[in-house]
Parts: structure tokens; sequence; C-alpha cells
């Protein structure tokens, strides 16, 4: 047998071991045991979420289940498990449908599709185990056999709560046989075999039927049992009774005719939906509605929907606002496979990120805050006296911003149409930025940014046109320099020797002969120039990064050449200018001699092992430096 066979065969035993049935009495002590197993939708889910675990944050709790599914969605995932905690408290909340808001591709979808495994998951765990009655249509709580006057007795003595009435088969059932005929089951939630978890999705209005969501009359049946009334006659398989004890998904919520918003609304408040001919039904489930933003706004807008909108719990989820978060979603989705085995060349997502969250932000108030400062502060960076708090300040100025914009999907778009113009497989930023471009001009992005025109688009694109010239000048240079940490380390310790033997007003020992000389201030200030201190300020600043190394030598750590951002810029100027003539010799040269053909070959090996390029993008990134070089170069002849 192969591995696998075994595999598929355990998995199988597994499933069949969670299989149980037993008698009415059996279920009662197991209730007793663990009166868990009782719980309601709401309850049951909440407690599935945090079965994953929860980290406490500063922030608030992050909920681990949900690391897996979305990126970077932390305050509508929070006001979500705020609706669970309060619904499985019992609180007013349960009375109402958790309605998702958000722009397409957002993550409404995801984040349903991530709790309906989770139902399935969790109720083959031991902790969320649960149970129906054997042939009972709609897998009901078998507490629910229990008469109304003796379920407070009962209550006390299993310490749970029994909520809800039979369906009307089970009671047409009891009626005739008595407790004694009723078997009880484990439950294993699964949508495929429609238990537990429904989905309704609206299709094409002329085929849009509320039979779906609250099931049909069994024509054959009728004559069978000689009455449309006679509950067998009844098929309940609408996508709320296959919901029951679980979740149900309703896509789309705002798009469909009244009279369903209704059903799933009276649900949702009174547990139960009103079938034809028949008693009202009590169902228990979660129902999670998702709807566009556009839609959402036209709804609410309109006053005959008002008491509507009492009855729903919205939690908006916009697109992310963080570049590193847009680029993980890229990572993930690429991941998946979204362009095949083609390489991704360095830089390209997070300016493709850049791009996206740029389309997304609106204007902060204070005007000297353009949005791709806007975009940085968001995304972490600290510049100037900004701190954390004027960033949460930014952020409330628009508490909805993020509901418009280009969605990850329009992204992967653009990156699939440069990859078509690539003739080799690897797409890089270069590509990207030309297609990006086609798009802009085609207007292709208009709908999606409503608010912004091609002059604002321009404009993003151009930043990031400039983001990335900085970045791969940086790249190539830093390849120019052989081993480049180490070099700036090494001049990082021999400025820290000078600078310090300065401070002490020491000597310093000669490295080949040993004797002692003066610190070499002319050396300090070569590098200090860089970045232009002035002879005055250059004490201040030597003194300042000696505290730096002498705080961090308290830790037990040492300074590096990347520590400190002034001295990082520093030392990397005096070390690319050291480069700069050969790197511009040898990159803007149409015939390199041997020797630069040579150093040539070595840089981009470097850009391949040490940056993460391919042998095309390291090609392309050379040649564009070399470009940017010339293009420099006639700037200034000129
Ligand atoms: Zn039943
Ligand atoms: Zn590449």
């Amino acid at each position: 047998m192969t591995d696998w066979l075994k595999k598929l065969q355990e998995e199988y035993e597994n499933t069949q071991a969670l299989r149980w049935t037993g008698t009415l009495d059996e279920y009662f002590q197991r209730v007793k045991a663990n009166p868990h197993i009782a719980r309601l939708a709401h309850e049951r889910l909440y407690h599935a979420v945090l079965a994953h675990g929860v980290t406490n944050t500063p922030d608030g709790p992050r909920y681990r289940f949900f690391e897996s599914v979305l990126i970077g969605e932390d305050v509508p995932l929070r006001l979500v498990m705020e609706y669970l905690s309060g619904a499985a408290e019992g609180l007013d909340v349960r009375r109402r449908i958790l309605l998702l808001i958000g722009p397409p591709g957002s993550g409404k979808s995801t984040l349903v599709a991530a709790f309906k495994r989770l139902v399935a998951d969790y109720s083959r765990t031991e902790e969320g185990a649960l149970y129906g009655i054997v042939d009972c249509p709609i897998h009901e709580e078998p507490l629910h056999l229990v008469p109304w006057h003796l379920r407070p007795e009962m209550e006390a003595d299993l310490g749970v709560k029994i909520e809800g009435s039979l369906c009307p088969r089970c009671q047409q059932r009891y009626d005739q046989e008595g407790p004694d005929a009723f078997r009880v089951e484990r439950l294993i939630l699964s949508e495929e075999q429609r238990v537990g978890i429904g989905t309704f999705v609206p299709g094409n209005e002329k085929d849009l039927s509320l039979d779906h969501l609250v099931g049909s009359l069994d024509f054959s049946k009728i004559a069978e049992y000689g009455s449309e009334s006679d509950p067998r006659a009844f098929r309940f398989d609408g996508e709320l009774e296959v919901a029951n004890r679980g979740l149900m998904e309703q896509a789309e919520w705002l798009k469909l005719p009244q009279t369903y918003q209704y059903e799933l609304l009276s649900l949702a408040m009174e547990r139960q939906i009103k079938l034809p001919r028949y008693a009202m039904l009590y169902l228990d489930e979660v129902v999670i509605a998702h709807a566009n933003v556009h839609e959402y706004q036209q709804w609410v807008a309109d006053k005959a929907n008002e008491a509507m909108a009492n009855r729903v719990f919205v939690v908006h989820m916009p697109y992310v606002l963080k570049v590193r978060d847009e680029r993980a979603i890229y990572e993930r989705m690429l991941a998946q496979g979204a362009v095949g085995s083609t390489h991704v060349a360095p830089h390209l997502l997070t300016l493709a990120a850049r791009f996206a969250v740029l389309t997304r932000l609106e204007p902060a108030r204070d005007r000297s805050i353009d949005l791709l400062l806007k975009s940085r502060l968001y995304d972490g960076e600290r510049i100037g006296d900004v701190t954390d708090a004027s960033v949460r300040a930014l952020k409330e100025e628009h508490p909805h911003e993020g509901l418009t914009g280009l969605s990850p999907r329009d992204t992967m778009n653009v990156l699939t149409h440069a990859l078509g113009e690539s003739t080799v497989p690897c797409v890089t930023p270069i590509d990207y930025l030309r297609a990006l471009k086609d798009w802009i001009d085609h207007e292709r992005f208009l709908r999606a940014v409503p608010g912004k025109g091609m002059e604002q688009l321009n404009q993003y694109r151009l930043w990031i046109r400039e983001e990335f010239d900085d970045l791969v000048r940086q790249d190539v240079q830093k390849a120019f320099v052989h081993a480049f940490d180490s070099a700036a380390n090494t001049l990082l310790d021999a400025y820290l020797t000078h600078a310090e033997a300065w401070g002490l007003k020491e000597q310093v020992p000669d490295p080949v002969t040993g004797e002692l000389r003066d610190p070499d201030t002319q050396f300090l200030r070569q590098i200090e120039e860089l970045i232009g201190v002035s002879d005055v300020a250059a004490s201040a600043f030597r003194e300042e990064i000696l505290r730096r190394a002498g705080a961090l030598a308290r830790r037990g750590e040492r300074l590096r050449w990347d520590t400190h951002p002034r001295l990082k810029e520093a030392l990397s100027r005096k070390l690319f200018s050291d480069a700069q003539q050969v790197m511009a010799g040898t990159l803007t040269t149409k015939t390199p001699d041997p020797e630069q053909a040579q150093k040539l070959q070595e840089v981009k090996q470097r850009l391949i092992d040490e940056a993460g390029y391919c042998s095309h993008c390291a090609n392309a990134a050379l040649e564009y430096v070399g470009w940017l070089i010339q293009r420099r170069q006639d700037g200034a002849n000129s």
C-alpha cells in the first residue's frame, strides 16, 4: 500500500470514529457531563475562533485564527469578534444580521469562506462536538424534545439553556410515537453534504424563488400523505434550513428584493421563519450577509429601509492602507499561482502596492502632507516630528478611508498584462510601470477610483517611478562595492575609533607600526561633510553617535552601519563615491574592456546572490541604472 492510500484510509477511519448514534437518554447524560455540546450557533462559532488562540496586543486582542485568513484587517475583525462575543452571551446583537460592507476584493467572501471551514472543522473536534435528532430534516437540537413546562427544571439539572421548539416533522412523530422513538447522532457539519452550512447567492431575477431559502412542497408526497399540510410532504431543503446549527452566508444581500431581505431579518430577530401552511420553524444559525459599498450607501439612504437598517450589525471592510500589508496580499496571491513560475523582480510588489494604496487614500487636512507622505506614514515610517499619535489623528480624519480604490485583483491584472508583454520568464518593475501607464492611458482604472482623475493617477505613477529609481540605484551601487556590509562596518569602526579618541582627547595606535597618532579628524570630516554636517555641528553629531554606540554596548549590542539613518547615508555615500567612477564608466560604455566586463559579471552575480534578482532582471537593472547615470551626465553637460 502506498503512503497515500494509507493516509486516505486513516482519514476515513478517523471520520468514521467520530460518528456516534445513541438514545435520547444517552444524550442527556452527555449533556450533563459536558453542557458545551448544547451550545447555540453564535456561541459555538465564537468559541471555535477562540480555540485557535488569542494574543493581547496594545491595540487590542489578536485572534490567531484570522492570521492565515486575512492580512491587515485588524479593526474589522475585532468588530466581527465583538459581534460574536455579544451574540454568544445572548445580548441583543444576536438578533441582528452581521453585514459585511466593502469594495470588491477586500476579503468579505474570504472571511465567510474561512468561517465555513472553521465551523466544519470545529464540529470534528472533541470541544466542538454537537448532536442532532436522527432523521430530522434540519438536524435539530435533541433538547427540543423537552416540553416547555419541564425545561426550567431540566435546565437547572443539566446546566444548559434550552431554546426553540420542534420542527413540524419531529413534532408529528413525537405526537404519534412519543420520546422513545427518537435517536440522537453526532453531527459533522459540511458544506458539501449540506449539513449546517448554507449559502444563498442571488442568481438572475427570473430564477429567484423563495423556495431556495425556505424549502418547498414535495408534490409527489402530497398524494401519499393526503394533505399539503402534512409535514412529511414538505422538503426542508432551503438554504436557511440547511444552515441550521451552523452558518448561513448571504451574498449580495442588498441586491435581493425586499421580501427576501425580510426573510433573513425575521430569522435573525425571531430565530424562526414562517413556512407556508405550517407553524413557525425555529432555526439557530449565524447569518452573515455581505454587500458592496455602493449598494449599501443607496440602501441606507432609502428611508423605507430605516427599520431594517437598525437590525443589522454593520462591519466595514476597507482595503488595507499599509503598503507592506498590500504587498503581503500580493505575495500570497502569487504563491497561489497568480503568475505561474515567472520570477517577479525585487521592488515590483512594493511599488505596485504603493500605487494601489495611493488610489485608496483621501487627502489630509494638513496640505503639507501629500498622499505619498501619507502612505509612508501609514506604512510605519516616522518622518520628521511625526508621532504615532499624529498618524492616528490623520486616520481619524477619514474613518471610512479605503472603501474605494484599486483592488488587489486590479494589480494582478496589470501584472498579468506586463507579463504578457515580456518575452522572458521574469517581470520587472520597468515592465510593470510600462503596463501601468498603458492602463492609465486607456482609462481602465477610472471606474474603480471615483474622485480621482488621470492627473492624480499619473502623479502616483511618477511617484513610484521615482521610488523605483532610488531603490534600483541603491541595489546596483551596493553590488558595485565588494562585500558592501563588511566594508561599511569597517568604515564605521574606523569612524568610531577616531571619534572616540577625539572625544577623550586620546591618541590612536597606527594599525601597522603601533605608533600612537592623533585621531584623524580630516577623515571624520570627510564622512560628515557627505551628509552636510557643518564644522560647527560636527562635535554634536559625533557625540550623538558615540552616545548611541555606548547605549547599545551597555545592552551588549553593536552599532551597525545601518542603525543610525544619517550615519548610514554618510557611510553609503563614502563607499559609493569611491565606486561611482567605476560604476559610471562600466555601466555607460557600449564596449566594455575585459576588466569592465569582468566587473559587470561580478556585480550581476552579486545582485543575483544577495539581492533577489534573476539573470534577466539583473541585466535589466544594470542597463536601467546605466541609463539613469547617462541621463544625469547629459543633463549636467547641457
Ligand atoms: Zn426536527
Ligand atoms: Zn527576474
